[in-house]
């Protein structure tokens, strides 16, 4: 096969529902993936948060191959060791008391959404269904939480959608409290708006969010689907605010490489969702698990505060690049405003000199592997300053 080949198959038989760049990836290890033709290219994207420790780590492919090899599946009337594993990982990390294994981020936010509103049901009686999200925000693909999506151009085609949702602007305490009625149940927050644009939200509003949930007996739901599992130096996006949220939401970057999404309950919310209650064949998956405990094992004070060096290195570096007007984010989520030009044909002509980088609206985006090389952030910021020298000069 070659690179053409694949392109005229996606072409002929896969749906056309992604504005793909021109890249088929062979194959890969840790930060450095290779295309057909044999190029390399440095990814700063981690399929978008997802390969935690890069391409094919040594240690995930063994635990994951061998894991394959003993037990690849049961259903969930059964118990599996990889499974309690990782929820007694993810437990252990977060100092939350129970996990619902599910296998995307867009299924964890539906499970969150469904605890959030049975809580409420079940102490208060109906009429207070309301979910407050943000605008900007970006919670999923499904109808509900396209609904749960605070972007009118979420809301096309595909109606009716779940009704319940109430949008808040982020970072405006008055507006947040505004909404805050007696109808609303649940506040869900991306402490940093990932797909929105890398926007960071303010202390000051996290911490009117976590006053009116405390007062109003409201939920705090964190969707920490990009921001978790240690994207941001710390292994919860939360632990940056003294946030402690009633459910975290999360997926990407927690199975290394396979779907796997999580939602985590609280002492207060652990006993909301009983049997019956939710439910997902592929559901904490031992294969998957298995991959997820290799993660979550690694994910130690010392590894996090590298995350939190290599991230200030990198948003050094690029700061420094032509073009990059600013930098912001935390930790290996960085966004990154151009002078000019467009974000998305900035990204694909990097391609062309070698380096995997992210957009989101219309800045550059990079979620790279959380054990990316200083090594290899220096390869990749020397290509795509390349990129940025040669759009510079077109400019002029
Ligand atoms: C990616 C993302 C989702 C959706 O996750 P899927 O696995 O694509 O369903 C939800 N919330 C946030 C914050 C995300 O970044």
């Amino acid at each position: 096969m070659d690179s053409k080949q694949i392109f005229d198959m996606f072409g002929d038989y896969v749906l056309d529902t992604y504005a793909r760049m021109p890249l088929a990836i062979e194959s890969g290890r840790g930060s450095i993936c290779r295309d057909f033709e044999g190029r390399d290219y440095v990814d700063f994207t981690s399929g978008i948060g997802v390969n935690s420790f890069g391409y094919s780590d040594c240690e995930w492919s063994a635990a994951v191959g061998a894991q394959a090899a003993k037990l690849q599946h049961v259903s969930n009337y059964y118990y599996s060791e990889p499974c309690a594993e990782a929820a007694k990982l993810l437990c252990g990390l977060t100092g939350m008391k129970k996990v619902f294994f599910c296998n995307s981020g867009a299924e964890s936010n539906e499970g969150a959404i469904k605890a959030a509103r049975k809580y409420s049901l079940m102490k208060y009686g109906p009429g207070r269904n309301n979910i407050i999200t943000l605008k900007n925000s970006f919670h999923g693909r499904t109808v509900t939480t396209l609904a749960a999506t605070g972007q009118d151009v979420f809301h096309q085609y595909f109606g009716p959608f779940t009704d319940g949702f109430v949008y808040a602007q982020p970072n405006d305490c008055a507006d947040l409290e505004d909404k805050a009625d007696d109808t609303v149940c649940a506040i869900v927050l991306e402490f940093i708006q990932g797909e929105g644009g890398v926007v960071e939200l303010a202390q000051e509003f996290v911490d009117t969010a976590k006053k009116l949930c405390a007062r109003k007996d409201i939920l705090l739901i964190g969707d920490e689907v990009q921001t978790g599992c240690g994207r941001t130096g710390k292994f919860l996006c939360a632990e940056h605010y003294g946030a402690s949220p009633d459910i975290v939401t999360m997926a990407k970057g927690i199975g290394g490489g396979l779907p796997l999404g999580a939602v985590l309950f609280s002492e207060k919310t652990e006993n909301i969702l009983g049997h019956g209650d939710h439910a997902t064949t592929f559901g904490g998956n031992p294969v998957v698990c298995a991959g997820a405990c290799s993660v979550l094992s690694r994910m130690t004070p010392e590894f996090l505060h590298s995350v939190t060096g290599k991230g200030d290195y990198l948003k050094e570096k690029l700061s420094d690049l032509p073009m990059i007007e600013s930098v912001n984010g935390r930790g290996l989520m960085l966004g990154a405003v151009l002078r000019s030009g467009d974000a998305h044909d900035i990204a694909e002509k990097a391609v062309g000199d070698g380096v995997l980088i992210l957009t989101a609206k219309n800045k550059l985006r990079f979620l790279p592997p959380l054990n990316i090389t200083k090594q290899e952030i220096d390869a990749g910021i020397a290509r795509l300053g390349k990129t940025l020298a040669k759009a510079e000069r077109d400019t002029k």
